[in-house]
């Protein structure tokens, strides 16, 4: 039952029913679990506020959804409730496809990034991309959709690669992997038969879309090691979709958008320079991946989050001492899954003996008291005058640096395809002309 600000609703009226089965019938909808009434406005009111293009069914229950809210019509609302879409139940058929073909293949090998945001709030002063102060964000519809496909392409290729194990196995006897732990092993096969496996492997349709490397059979795990960052000149964390809510009236978070991409054929990397102790959605959704990631273990693939520290960030140039606890609280959030821990500076440097003195000395002794233990910890140096920071003369040579990360193709949260390809003089993608979806304004 729903229950209004002011009043309960005990009892479903007849005519109620009846709408509820008109509506029904209107609309796809299911049946809700019951919620107070200011968080099903909430809920209506980011309906209304949609960016991503609605389908002829998402037209007709705005318009009921905007009246609903007008008039107050708290017996109205209850009923479009079932229809109106969260991200636990996200109501596909009320908005339009995205615009590309079914059989196109762009959310394959080949995709790069999703990027869930553009700009960063961290404006670390020596930021590679220069990324902006302005953040955009991908409405979760657009996650929800890009996700749906870049799953369907995963499983193709995980099919494909049933199918060619198996050829494998039934040609020469060998076994050379397991496809649901995502492994591959030359391990128990003779040198002297690599050649007939490679050969059947080349003449496979997988090989069209993961091309036989040789350096495969000594690191087999690089087989399955194209990951779907979400990032790029940006942090994930900063994801927040006000117009696009959970059930319980929360919004869309970075731990949704994880969790719609991850996959064990292409985890999703994680880089992150953390979030404020008070930003309640981004330590929601950080909660949310370790919980995912704890209940999914991944064959030799758990090291996918990568936390940067350093005083070059926004919150750390505003203060040593609450910087210090903001990446305590990051790191003990992700700890259960062993992340990489960064320590962006040069230990030698003269001008950074406070930062060492207040943040990093208490941090590794925070470190060690963490029950997982065994982070990585990496002295990154000089990064003091890269990127933005750097003299002209130096961007040349950051640039060619990274040129070759993040090759392919990038979708951003407006839908356009970007390109970034190797050589190019630009180390950033490029903008094609072409559009997933178009958002209103
Ligand atoms: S967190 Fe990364 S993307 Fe954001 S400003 Fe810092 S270096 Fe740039």
């Amino acid at each position: 039952m729903v229950h209004s600000e002011k009043s309960e609703i005990t009892r479903e009226p007849e005519a109620i029913g009846k709408r509820r089965a008109d509506i029904k019938n209107l609309l796809s909808t299911d049946t809700p679990e019951i919620l107070d009434m200011t968080t099903l406005k909430k809920i209506a009111r980011a309906f209304i506020k949609q960016k991503f293009p609605l389908s002829a069914a998402g037209l007709v229950l705005k318009e009921k959804t905007e009246q609903a809210l007008n008039e107050d019509d708290v017996q109205e609302l209850q009923l479009l409730y079932g229809s109106l879409p969260t991200v636990d139940n996200p109501h596909f058929e009320l908005f339009d496809d995205l615009a590309v073909k079914e059989d196109e293949s762009i959310f394959g090998q080949d995709l790069a990034t999703v990027q869930s945001t553009k700009g960063c709030s961290k404006q670390c002063t020596f930021c590679l991309a220069d990324a902006s102060e302005k953040l955009e964000i991908m409405p979760y519809t657009a996650v929800a959709k890009l996700a749906e496909r870049v799953q369907l392409e995963n499983k193709k290729i995980c099919s494909l690669m049933i199918d060619v194990f198996n050829k494998i196995k039934s040609e020469t006897g060998y076994s050379v992997g397991d496809v649901d732990k995502m492994c591959f092993d030359f391990n128990s096969i003779p040198e002297k038969d690599y050649q007939k496996i490679i050969d059947i492997y080349n003449k496979h349709p997988i090989s069209g879309l993961i091309p036989w490397r040789d350096d495969y059979i000594e690191y087999p795990h690089a087989f399955f090691m194209r990951r779907l960052p979400n990032f790029a000149g940006s942090d994930p964390f900063d994801y927040k979709d006000t117009s696009f809510l959970h059930n319980d009236g929360t919004p869309a978070d970075y731990g949704d958008v994880f969790i719609a991409f991850d996959h064990p054929l292409r985890p999703v990397e994680i880089n992150t320079a953390g979030w404020r102790r008070s930003n309640k959605t981004a330590q929601r959704g950080a909660e949310k991946i370790v919980k995912a990631c704890l209940e999914g273990p991944r064959e030799g693939k758990s090291n996918i989050i990568n936390i940067s520290v350093h005083r070059f960030s926004r919150s750390a140039r505003l203060d040593y001492r609450e910087y210090l606890e903001e990446m305590k609280n990051v790191i003990a959030t992700f700890s259960p899954l062993k992340p990489v821990i960064k320590l962006y500076d040069n230990p030698n440097e003269e001008g950074n003996a406070e930062f060492i003195e207040v943040v990093v000395k208490p941090l590794l002794e925070f470190i060690k008291t963490l029950p997982e233990g065994d982070k990585i910890i990496i002295w990154n140096q000089n990064v003091r005058n890269i990127g933005r920071a750097a003299k002209e003369a130096q961007k040349a040579e950051y640039d060619e640096i990274s040129d070759t990360s993040m090759l392919g193709i990038h979708i951003w949260p407006d839908g356009t395809i970007a390109n970034k390809i190797s050589g190019a003089k630009d180390s950033k993608p490029v903008a094609t002309a072409r559009r997933l979806y178009i958002l209103s304004k």
